[in-house]
């Protein structure tokens, strides 16, 4: 008899002994405990999620599973945003996905102690199953290294965090010291456990290790090794309701029923049927007072955010010291949601009387802070929706409470009196064109001759630093020979910052405004320079009747370049761009400026540390123009100081509000006078030349 064999009799001798062997008894009542355990767990939480708002999340099934499998299944946000903690947070991931089936061989042994997978298909598993733990324990000892060694500012420390780490590491380690002991103590008698051991490279050469212990030590070994994995495995389910893991449940189907569309579309208040004598008006809800009021989804992603902070990394909110993270705003609301479990889920008078979450659980500064620049989303790796429930509070609180910052009072009755945030007179909005050889339309005849309305907005009718943009962007397409025209003092405002100020009342009485006057000239094609009525104009206005084609001036102006229709001399050095998040962020375009600042420099333009995607706002948008910044440093200072650590010569805007708070910063650091801020159209009509030959054949042309 070979000592392996010897060894298998005497395991044979010693488990009939031993009360803990493993056994089906004991792994069956295990099982129970442990699945009815998560079950009724995972079922309270679920059941607020379901005593929430309806929402239809189902539509578009495919992009839905698009979005499953690209940033779910193989995680491109996670490792686009960051490679390192991504691949780490990738290996394990999957890591688990494909160790489930090894838990199912666990299982089976629990039933069966001789069970192993036999032929090539189990060779090859024992093989793949090996590798891809030692990859999970160097993916933990990373993820440990960087919480208690590295700590980055956005990882708060996070004792359940840790644990879920140890747990990995034990589950990992007892998994290979049971092979070892498996196949030590059986491979000598059983051709499939021997055939499993041929290919598992640790699991055999810890059986080799082990292979001198006594039988008892063997025998001990198996046990433990078993029972503790498999409890720290049914642990770990259990622990995954009750804390932020709880997204390896949940993060895949918040990925499914992610909102999708255009990022920065304000949800809609039925403000007729608010306003009509119907008896049903009033069941309408006018944003979000308490929890109750919130949608399914909101509590789901509540549930689903796996605290990595992520969403503060570029948050301007949160690196100028505002009470302002989307991760703390996740984790306030989900501790909400479980404290006033009973009366959601009771409902009616209950669900009535909960308290209001602003200023109660989301505090005002916290609130309106917000720029709506939209990084927290686009940089969560699972998609999470912050910015429409934040617009919804904010509609309550105007709408409905009458409680908003005092700055906007005024800006809302400038939009009432004359259409503008600075109350200034409605019929003086085309003065900035005096003298300027601009055409005024009035006329659908007039419009019908048009490449395009340019679209000036407010902050370029009024405002002096916008007015300048308005020009030099005027003068580069009579430059280029392009048929445009400005609706002067007859152009209506989007009302853009009200909407995301909370008041939907005007601004629905300024879309229809807007709507009717653009429809009714047969306006098809508009030009703005300002991102945010790019914005509003292409994404919010077709739900009020409005489908015109809309262009931002970047977007012509490269055109223009690209086609000779205008030339520029490349004169300019270390010229850097501040994206706008509307331009960029919220409309993916981010190459549009670049193309036309590199036509105009002699080296490579420059870039902010935070570009593109993850590009930090100047803090003007979602009306915070008009607000005071009270609380921290001021965003727009803190924005220019990381432009000013590269030493650019010029920093280039594409955006009336970015072009005035990057300019305030440079006053604010007293380099006003040592770098250029100006907007790109400036920029280019500074430098444009054009080649008289081209302006009679560019007529009738539209670029
Ligand atoms: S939208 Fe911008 S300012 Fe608001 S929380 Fe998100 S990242 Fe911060
Ligand atoms: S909201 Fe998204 S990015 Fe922010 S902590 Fe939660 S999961 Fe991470």
């Amino acid at each position: 008899m070979t000592l392996r064999s010897d060894l298998g009799n005497a395991w044979e001798a010693h488990r009939h002994e031993d009360p803990v062997a493993v056994n089906p008894l004991g792994i069956t009542a295990l099982l129970l405990v442990a699945f009815a355990a998560f079950a009724w767990l995972a079922v309270r939480k679920l059941r607020i999620v379901a005593c929430l708002q309806p929402e239809v999340r189902w539509d578009h099934p495919g992009a839905r599973l698009r979005s499953v499998l690209v940033n779910g299944l193989l995680q491109q946000r996670m490792i686009r945003g960051e490679w390192k903690p991504g691949i780490m947070h990738t290996v394990i991931f999957l890591g688990f996905v494909s160790l489930l089936l090894r838990k199912l061989q666990l299982l089976a042994i629990g039933y069966n102690e001789t069970f192993a997978v036999t032929g090539v298909a189990g060779g090859l598993f024992a093989a793949f199953k090996d590798l891809v733990e030692v990859a999970v324990l160097l993916a933990v000892g990373y993820g440990l290294y960087r919480r208690l060694v590295l700590r980055p500012r956005r990882l708060e420390p996070n004792r359940e965090g840790l644990l879920v780490l140890f747990l990995i590491t034990a589950i990992m380690l007892t998994d290979f010291a049971f092979d070892g002991c498996r196949f030590a103590i059986l491979s000598g008698t059983d051709a499939g456990i021997a055939h499993e051991r041929a290919f598992a490279p640790v699991g055999g050469a810890v059986a080799s290790l082990f292979q001198p212990l006594s039988a008892t030590a063997l025998a001990a070994g198996y046990q433990l090794s078993y029972w503790l994995q498999m409890l720290t495995v049914l642990s770990f389910l259990v622990l995954l309701p009750v804390g932020e893991h709880f997204h390896i449940v949940t993060a895949l189907p918040a990925l499914f029923f992610r909102r999708g569309g255009p990022a920065n579309v304000v949800p809609g208040v039925d403000v007729e049927r608010l306003m009509s004598d119907d008896a049903d008006a009033t069941a309408i809800k006018v944003g979000v007072r308490t929890a109750a009021d919130l949608g399914w989804k909101d509590g789901f992603d509540a549930f689903t955010c796996t605290e990595c902070g992520r969403c503060k990394d570029a948050c301007p909110t949160f690196l100028t010291g505002k009470p302002l993270s989307m991760k703390w705003v996740n984790d306030s609301l989900k501790h909400h949601l479980l404290d006033n479990r009973g009366a959601i889920v009771a409902g009616g008078k209950a669900a009535e009387e909960l308290p209001a979450l602003v200023p109660g659980v989301i505090g005002e500064d916290t609130l309106w802070s917000c720029t709506t620049c939209g990084y927290c989303e686009a940089s969560c790796p699972i998609e999470l929706e912050h910015l429409p429930r934040f617009f919804r509070m904010r509609q309550h609180r105007v709408m409905m409470d009458g409680e908003f910052p005092h700055e906007l009072k005024a800006v809302f009755h400038g939009y009432e009196v004359q259409g503008n945030p600075w109350g200034l007179p409605a019929d003086t909005r085309g003065d900035w064109a005096r003298g300027l050889d601009v055409p005024v339309v009035q006329s659908a005849q007039e419009v019908a001759a048009l490449d395009y309305l340019f679209y000036v907005g407010s902050a370029e009718s009024f405002d002096p630093r916008g007015q300048k943009i308005a020009k030099a962007f005027a003068s580069i397409l009579l430059a280029a020979g392009v048929r445009f025209a400005i609706l002067g003092p007859g152009e209506p405002s989007t009302g853009e910052c009200v909407r995301r100020a909370g008041n939907e009342m005007l601004f629905q009485e300024l879309a229809k405004k807007l709507v009717e006057t653009l429809n009714g000239l047969g306006v098809t094609r508009i030009v703005t320079c300002d991102p945010h009525a790019f914005n509003s104009l292409k994404n919010e206005y077709p739900a009020f009747g409005g489908h015109w084609q809309v262009m931002h001036h970047s977007q012509l102006i490269a055109q223009l370049l690209r086609e000779g229709r205008i030339q520029v001399e490349q004169q300019l050095e270390r010229v850097m761009l501040h994206d706008p998040c509307y331009l960029g962020r919220h409309n993916g375009e981010f190459d549009a400026p670049r193309a036309v600042i590199a036509a105009l420099v002699k080296d490579p333009p420059l870039e902010f540390p935070l570009n593109r995607q993850k590009a930090m706002c100047c803090g003007a948008g979602g009306g915070r123009m008009w607000m005071e910044e009270n609380v921290g440093t001021r965003i727009n200072v803190l924005r220019t100081e990381q432009a000013l650590a590269i030493a650019p010569q010029v920093i280039a805007t594409a955006c009336p509000y970015c072009a005035v708070m990057i300019g305030d910063g440079l006053k604010t650091l007293g380099k006003e006078d040592a770098v250029i801020t100006q907007d790109i159209a400036e920029l280019v009509a500074a430098r444009a030349r054009r080649r008289p030959a081209d302006r009679a054949s560019t007529r009738g042309q539209a670029p």
